[in-house]
């Protein structure tokens, strides 16, 4: 089955999922997860001329600390022997498009691009081999971290936390094979200066190994987001800045940085 590429828009004031074909959008009147060959309605129309929103709405973001050597490197720490996650909350997550919001309480936020899962089906203590039958699709990812805080405080919750910490999307591609997503350029630029250039081959722990991971404590549900680490070149955001995510075959993710207004 070749891959589909799938889309949240704002359609009256609403979110709605979408199949993009040929530049226009058709409505999936049953959401993404059910059968894949499952019901295609109407047009919604081009994709110009929508609005995309953040192409999940997960009950929780998975993440992965140092799944990169080279990014372990950086901060001077080791790779750990079983993957090391922690969560941002759903109210970080923002889409395509929308502004990266500086808070008062940093002087440091930085990039983190990464490829992210979006889960497909219920999931508890799937196998790796099984793992990645579970995951819809994948899309573009920034953690982005104020890196200050992160140093200062013991748990990871703050630095991670704020919101619009989880820009995501703009495109879910969907139907691909484990293998299609194992060595893939993942890159940022800000303002056009490329910042971080790594490939999904060098992860530590693949992405059907951190599914399975994260499953054997907690149920995954459909729309759950998975972001599973970022390479070297992290650095920080300053207002007025463009930064962008891209990653081959999936797309490209860009959000405008601002400094927040009280
Ligand atoms: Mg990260």
């Amino acid at each position: 089955m070749s891959p589909r590429r799938l889309v949240r828009v704002e359609v009256d004031g609403g979110a709605r999922w979408g199949e993009l074909r040929d530049g226009e959008v058709h409505d999936l009147r049953d959401g993404p997860f059910g059968d894949p060959a499952g019901r295609r309605g109407a047009p919604l129309g081009e994709l110009s001329r929508l609005r995309l929103l953040a192409p999940a709405a997960p009950s929780k973001i998975v993440c992965v600390a140092r799944n990169y050597a080279a990014h372990a490197a950086e901060h001077a720490v080791e790779v750990p022997a079983t993957p090391l996650l922690f969560l941002k909350p759903p109210s970080a997550v923002i889409g395509p498009g929308d502004a990266i919001v500086l808070p008062p309480e940093s002087e440091r936020v930085e990039h983190e691009a990464e490829l992210a899962l979006v889960i497909g089906r219920r999931c508890r203590r799937i196998d790796e081999a099984a793992a990645w039958s579970a995951v819809l699709g994948v899309t573009c990812a920034n953690d982005v971290s104020a890196r200050d805080l992160q140093r200062a405080e013991k748990l990871w919750t703050r630095g991670k936390g704020f919101d619009t910490f989880c820009p995501l999307g703009p495109v879910v591609v969907a139907g691909l094979a484990a293998e299609a997503i194992a060595d893939l350029e993942v890159a940022c630029t800000v303002n056009g200066e490329l910042r971080q250039r790594g490939r999904t081959s060098e992860m530590v722990f693949s992405a059907a190994a951190l599914v399975s991971f994260a499953s054997q404590f907690m149920t995954l549900v459909p729309g759950d987001v998975l972001l599973t680490g970022t390479p070297a070149g992290v650095g920080p955001l300053t207002p007025g800045d463009e930064v962008i995510v891209e990653i081959e075959g999936v797309g490209s993710l860009t959000n405008p940085v601002r400094a927040e207004v009280g």
